[in-house]
């Protein structure tokens, strides 16, 4: 007897080599969940999954349901991405997003809009050579925020006070409880002192469209300092060590 078969839409985070010439996909599919596949063959230079299946693309998959990972019959390409594979600096740029996502997804485990964000934002970068590291960035906070670990920035997690962040060096921050906290409120909370104009970008990001955010230019440093941030806050709320961001700050961002 055949077996059953699903047609889905996703987007490949990751390929882990298989055996001789077989490669696991992981994916993301359309309603936000996690999924694994065993693709066939797909390292051999014949194979029709060689040009559709790789890393940052978008791809219809029929999938047979396997013994233990499902198996990939047909893929049709929407979205190659090449451009993010070519490019050194691109691809370091999609490739926290790509990380964040494998790691911070679960199977049958949907959240919704996710699948969007991260295809628009793959699409934005290769559209976008500019400021691609802005584009990370705010991908990253979109996607912590749809996954339920939205920092907050502009008021007091606790008493709810507006914060005057444009006006002010440093600002106090809770990471454990969820964001910024004002002066009167700090005994309560152990906070961390941080660059005010960091988490000012921080917040613009988390609440521009992406077509906003490919118009800011962010200076440099202030750049490297909320991938710190964003870096922190992702091990700290998600037990995650963004390898890829490591990686940014070893080759492409300022140290210090
Ligand atoms: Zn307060």
């Amino acid at each position: 007897m055949a077996s059953p078969t699903e047609t889905i839409t996703a987007l490949v985070l990751r390929r882990t080599k298989l055996g001789e010439s077989d490669v696991i996909v992981t994916l993301l599919t359309k309603d936000g969940s996690l999924r694994k596949a065993v693709a066939k063959g797909a390292r051999k230079p014949t194979s029709s999954f060689a040009s559709r299946l790789e890393l940052f693309s978008v791809a219809t998959l029929l999938l047979a349901q396997g013994r233990s990972l499902d198996i990939v019959k047909e893929a049709r390409l929407i979205e190659g991405n090449s451009d993010l594979r070519s490019d050194f600096i691109l691809s370091s740029a999609a490739s926290p997003l790509v990380e964040l996502l494998s790691k911070a997804t679960f199977e049958d485990q949907p959240t919704p809009r996710l699948f969007d964000l991260a295809v628009r934002s793959l699409k934005s970068l290769g559209e976008t050579h500019e400021n691609p590291l802005t584009i990370t960035l705010a991908a990253l906070l979109k996607t912590l925020a749809f996954l339920g670990f939205r920092p907050t920035f502009q008021e007091c997690i606790e008493c709810g006070s507006a914060l005057d962040l444009a006006h002010q060096g440093v600002q106090s921050l809770s990471y454990f409880d969820g964001g910024s906290v004002c002066s009167q409120c700090t005994p309560h909370h152990e906070t961390t002192l941080l660059d005010a104009q960091m988490l000012l970008w921080c917040h613009v990001l988390l609440y521009s469209t992406l077509d906003e955010v490919c118009t800011f230019q962010i200076p440099d440093q202030t750049l490297a300092s909320a991938f710190r941030f964003v870096n922190e806050w992702i091990n700290l709320h998600l037990g995650i060590r963004m390898r890829s961001i490591t990686f940014l700050f070893k080759n492409i961002l300022p140290m210090s």
